[in-house]
């Protein structure tokens, strides 16, 4: 992740009020489309809600949470997956997070200068039905935080995608751009947080504040999810307290996470059973050093796969 060190002189946090919708000024700048993509020229700064950028799951009007307590009430009053996802990918609630995000978008990395940038959260994206549901930790800032979908157009995305592929997962074996025509078959993927954060680590506080939006993806989905896979220790403790809080009845204490280790779990009145597998993160710094390999993902998802579709 480059640390650009400069500060991005738009700062969205100028003048934000509790209750207000989607920023304003989005009449002036250009609209992504499917058809010109995301590497159409552009502004610098984050993509205005619902001005044309390929899968953008909110409007002007989404309603935009500015602190903790309004992420609780926008999350549980959220009723469909479309609705949850269109306010998760415009909150401001963690000014540290929004300011890294949105600075990211302006200077950018220089491989990608002439793309425009998401800038916005990442929201969590796929089947509306899923059987299995793939936890990550946050964006990366010029992975989803460019091209606006998580795991897309980074080489965490490049790994994680093809495995997918090759288990079923997913309809093309890359993800590369908003409107690329990929498909998650079966499966959504979410995160621990959803802007990406400096160094990759988002503070303690951050991640609790995100919390109640997965918590409310868990529960939405909690009627047909059969397996949930947590990419890296950071995804595994922070879904802990979230399953526990969206329904689901966990083991005590808490195994630790490893790597395609596996806690058998239970939702609902009946006790449905449902899987929670450990992976390790497909990152660079795990990919490059061989403590993951595409044999390891492979076993992780062809698992997943046996219990999400018996
Ligand atoms: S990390 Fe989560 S809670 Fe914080 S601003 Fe981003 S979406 Fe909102």
């Amino acid at each position: 992740m480059a640390d650009t060190g400069r500060t991005a002189d738009h700062s969205a946090d100028a003048g934000d009020a509790p209750g207000e919708v989607a920023e304003a000024g989005a009449a002036q700048t250009p609209k992504p489309t499917a058809a010109s993509g995301p590497a159409a020229a552009c502004t610098d700064g984050p993509v205005p809600p619902g001005s044309g950028w390929p899968d953008d799951p909110a409007v002007p009007a989404t309603p935009v949470a500015r602190s903790p307590a309004e992420v609780s009430e926008l999350a549980r009053g959220a009723t469909t997956l479309t609705e949850l996802a269109a306010r998760e990918s415009v909150c401001r609630a963690c000014p540290r997070l929004v300011r890294w995000r949105e600075q990211i978008a302006v200077t950018k990395r220089r491989s990608f200068q002439s793309d425009c940038y998401w800038g916005r959260p990442v929201p969590s994206w796929g089947d509306e039905r899923p059987r299995l549901l793939i936890v990550g930790l946050a964006p990366a800032a010029h992975g989803g935080n460019r091209t606006g979908r998580i795991f897309t157009g980074d080489r965490s995305g490049d790994w994680l995608f093809a495995s997918l592929y090759r288990c079923g997962f997913a309809a093309k074996p890359q993800s590369v751009a908003a409107g690329d025509g990929q498909r998650l078959l079966g499966a959504r993927m979410t995160a621990a947080v959803r802007c990406a954060p400096p160094a990759n680590r988002p503070s303690p506080q951050e991640r609790d504040t995100c919390s109640p939006w997965l918590a409310a993806e868990l529960a939405q989905t909690a009627d047909c999810v059969r397996v949930i896979v947590a990419l890296g220790g950071f995804a595994w403790q922070a879904s802990w307290p979230v399953l526990r809080a969206a329904g689901f009845a966990l083991p005590r204490p808490r195994p630790p996470f490893r790597h395609a280790g596996e806690v058998g779990l239970t939702v609902g009145a009946a006790g449905r059973p449902v899987l929670l597998i450990g992976c390790y993160h497909p990152s660079q710094q795990n990919t490059f050093t061989g403590r993951v390999t595409h044999e390891m993902l492979d076993a992780v998802f062809l698992r997943a796969r046996q219990v999400a579709f018996p």
